[in-house]
């Protein structure tokens, strides 16, 4: 990858049921070795060919040229595990915020191809996610290393971003947020609650709660949850007393993203107003076009301006941020286009570049 605080990885996931159901073949290989991946186009009429179609197949088709090879800084086969998925593209970065870097993790991806698996997971302790992890790391760090002289504080934010409207997931109420800036180049969000949370059994009733209020507040669930992004905020405070009386405070940030789904709406217009069509791509577009502005040779306007995600993720993206990206896709052959097109998307990421530095507060 292009630089070692921008990293992305791909990870193919398993076939689901429903896949297994109805025969779905592959399209898709990862190898390890050279952290590659494999993508290959079968033809609808080339699938399950029968003895008769043998002929046929092998007149029209040259497999090595509809295989496209992809290489990224980490890819994950479907065999997987949640825990390395955590150690290979979370550890790290949680590790620095305790230390009082930016840390970003975002998911990319097809609608059903494992972002919110990958960033919350399950509830056991094979399919957990890394935002309970990313938790447990940080209470353990505190409770293992803290000492008299030093003073911890942990909060946490979740935002909604829907259709270019903000929503507190932990205060559902609020629906409406405004971004404002900050006066020192960056943004926050107006009114969105912060929690301060002291293990993670408190972080997950937190969302727990949230979750909860949301289902009686609103009907929109399963259309809102592909075409929302959210964004799961662990602000780590540290603060430590000098000998002399003074006191550094280092301030890090981990955003946790999910992002709505890469696939094309285009053709399910019907499924919503237009409008809202258009306006959920406005986040989604503007993220793509940032990371494209930020690897275009020539040194454009990059467009955070234009949408709520890419104002919020601007230090992410290019800015003072440790962060991987990592894009989610299905082996299976009938979702070939949208797989290619993260793929393509992940590999123009690789040359994204962050610069981060610790953000450090000294008094006296
Ligand atoms: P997305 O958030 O991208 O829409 P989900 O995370 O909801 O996708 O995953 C879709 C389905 O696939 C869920 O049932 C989920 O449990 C399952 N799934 C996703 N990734 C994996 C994986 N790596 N291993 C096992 N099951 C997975
Ligand atoms: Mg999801």
């Amino acid at each position: 990858g292009g630089s070692d605080n921008f990293k992305v990885a791909v990870r193919v996931r398993p076939k689901i049921e429903r896949e297994k159901n109805e025969g779905a073949i592959d399209c898709v290989s990862v190898e390890l070795v050279h952290s590659a991946v494999i993508i290959t186009r079968n033809e609808p009429s080339k699938r399950r060919p029968s003895a008769f179609h043998m002929e046929e197949l092998s007149e029209n088709s040259d497999s090595s040229s509809n295989s496209q090879n992809f290489f990224f800084d980490i890819v994950f086969d479907p065999s997987s595990s949640q825990v390395m998925i955590y150690d290979t593209c979370a550890k790290h970065i949680v590790m620095s915020v305790l230390e009082g870097y930016n840390g970003s993790i975002i998911a990319y991806g097809q609608t059903g191809t494992g972002k919110s698996y990958t960033i919350e997971g399950g509830n056991d302790e094979m399919t957990r996610g890394i935002v309970p992890r990313a938790s447990d790391e940080v209470f353990n760090y505190i409770k293992t290393t803290a000492s008299i002289k030093d003073q911890f504080l942990v909060r946490v934010l979740y935002l909604e971003i829907y259709n270019e409207k903000l929503t507190d997931l932990l205060n559902p109420l609020q629906d409406n947020l405004r971004i404002r800036e900050d006066g020192v180049g960056g943004v926050y969000v107006e009114g969105l609650s912060e929690h301060v949370v002291r293990s993670t059994r408190e972080l997950k009733k937190l969302i727990q709660d949230g979750a909860s209020l949301r289902k009686t507040a609103s009907t929109r669930m399963n259309v809102e949850s592909s075409r929302s992004h959210t964004v799961f905020t662990i602000i780590v405070e540290h603060a430590i007393c000098t000998a002399e009386g003074g006191r550094i405070v280092t301030i890090g940030k981990l955003r946790l993203v999910d992002l709505a789904g890469s696939e094309k709406l285009d053709s399910d217009a019907k499924l919503q107003q237009q409008t809202e069509t258009k306006n959920i791509n406005v986040s989604l577009h503007t993220f793509g076009k940032v990371v494209m502005s930020l690897t275009s040779s020539s040194s454009p306007h990059i467009p955070y301006r234009d949408s709520k995600l890419t104002r919020i993720l601007q230090d992410s993206l290019g800015g003072n941020c440790k962060t991987s990206l990592i894009t989610t896709i299905t082996p299976v052959s009938s979702c070939y286009t949208e797989s290619l097109n993260s793929l393509l998307f992940a590999k123009r990421a690789k040359n994204v570049k962050n610069k981060a530095i610790i953000n450090k507060d000294v008094s006296q």
